[in-house]
């Protein structure tokens, strides 16, 4: 199927064609015709798939033929919620890409800068809303911003609002919406109180539901290496001796313990930076557009700042800790492999991890291979030490640990569709 079938405006064929997009994605295909429809729709994909374009390409096509009966209208149309500066400067990207001969305005606004350039775009006016929905609330307080007039509504990556804890900010900014508008939701996975949401404000959505979960990771080679905590950052120094890994995006559950790999790959001279919450939006993009352009070979990045980073030709990402979140796993190592395109996962494991890994091999119905032979191997001496033994019980210790699934289903509300 092309894009001419699924009836695009020439303009828009046009902007896909420069964007150098020759059919549509899988998501695309399903979900185009009804939202141009104006149908509702529930789109189960994960970044990776095209389902920025899957939305943003409707809306555009579908406001650029109201326009002509509402010239010089300043009201804002359509809004896109995502969770992350990151995402929305993406998305907002993706709006300006695919309409740039439509002569539609679109606003990227988020939190943690100043908001100065972000009401001087909105007092001129857009008909697209990109936001993250903390700085949302704040400048609708303000009175900047009015959503009396959407008439699209898309909510990105639901599942991680929630792991966000932005799921009241995100009922609050529903509950100012018209109640007679297209919605948009998209989740990779569908967590019971994400499930609530999409009964509450959808409308008899049409389900579209693309690589799932499993399927998505099979295109990965994913292995696992078992390892002492301590000697984590000797193996990763190791592995990033094989020049073969050009570009790694390397995983921290902490932005300390990110912190803390930067320095030792520094010391190592390997270029890197790190991309997490406590670093300024505008550290955040230059990291970013330094490792889009090969300028740093290693970025390391934690889960929230992670979400939305679109790299071409990634090739390794690098799990320096294991999450205790299996989706998030799936998130992961969805930064590479993408758009159909083989990538390559290492995961790390200490002692404390692996009833993550369990709980990850669960969720994608796979066992990861197991490097054997590497350097650094878990120990005996490792597993004596967080357990407090004496050299007499070890013997049975490794083999309890094995079993043992102990908290790793803390604060877990969610499961996989
Ligand atoms: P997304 O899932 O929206 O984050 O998109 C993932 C990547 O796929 C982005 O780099 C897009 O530019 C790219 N992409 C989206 N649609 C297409 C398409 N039809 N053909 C080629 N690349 C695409």
């Amino acid at each position: 199927m092309s894009f001419e079938e699924l009836n695009l405006i020439s303009p828009i064929r046009e902007a896909l064609k420069k964007e150098g997009y020759t059919t549509p994605t899988e998501i695309q295909r399903q979900a185009i015709p009804p939202l141009l429809e104006g149908k509702d729709l529930l789109g189960c994909a994960q970044t990776g798939t095209g389902k920025t374009a899957a939305f943003a390409i409707p809306i555009l096509q579908n406001l650029c033929k109201e326009q002509r009966d509402r010239k010089g209208s300043k009201n804002i149309k359509a809004l896109i919620l995502t969770p992350t500066r990151e995402l929305a400067l993406q998305v907002g990207e993706s709006f300006t890409a695919y309409g740039r001969n439509l002569g539609l305005r679109n606003g990227v606004i988020f939190g943690g800068v100043s908001q100065k350039h972000q009401t001087d775009i909105l007092m001129k006016g857009i008909d697209i809303l990109i936001a993250t929905p903390g700085r949302l609330l704040d400048l609708m307080n303000q009175k900047y911003i009015d959503l009396s007039h959407i008439k699209y509504f898309v909510l990105d990556e639901a599942d991680r609002m929630l792991d966000m804890g932005l799921v009241a900010d995100v009922k609050r900014i529903i509950s100012h919406l018209p109640g007679v508008r297209q919605t948009m939701l998209f989740s990779a996975t569908m967590p019971k109180e994400i499930s609530k949401l999409v009964d509450s404000i959808l409308t008899d959505p049409v389900r579209v539901a693309v690589t799932p979960i499993s399927s998505t990771v099979d295109i990965i080679e994913q292995s696992v290496f078992f390892v002492g905590k301590k000697h984590k950052k000797h193996l990763l120094l190791h592995l990033l001796k094989d020049k073969s890994i050009a570009s790694a995006l390397v995983f921290s559950r902490t932005r300390y313990g990110a912190d803390k790999i930067v320095k030792d790959l520094i010391k190592a001279g390997i270029k890197v930076q790190a991309i997490h919450g406590s670093k300024s939006q505008a550290a955040r993009q230059q990291a970013l557009n330094n490792f889009k352009a090969k300028k740093t070979r290693v970025l390391v990045a934690t889960d929230i700042a992670a979400r939305g980073i679109d790299v071409d030709e990634l090739s390794h990402v690098i799990n320096f800790d294991l999450p205790n979140m299996p989706e998030t796993y799936v998130h992961r190592i969805g930064r590479t492999g993408r758009a159909g395109l083989g990538g390559v996962a290492l995961s790390f494991c200490d002692e404390d991890e692996k009833p993550y890994l369990k709980d990850i091999q669960k969720l994608i119905a796979k066992i990861i291979p197991v490097v054997e032979g590497h350097p650094y191997p878990l120990n005996r001496m490792d597993v004596e030490e967080k357990k407090g033994t004496t050299k007499n019980t070890t013997k049975n210790t490794t083999k309890n640990t094995m079993n043992n699934t102990h908290n790793a289903k803390d604060n877990r509300s969610s499961k996989t569709i």
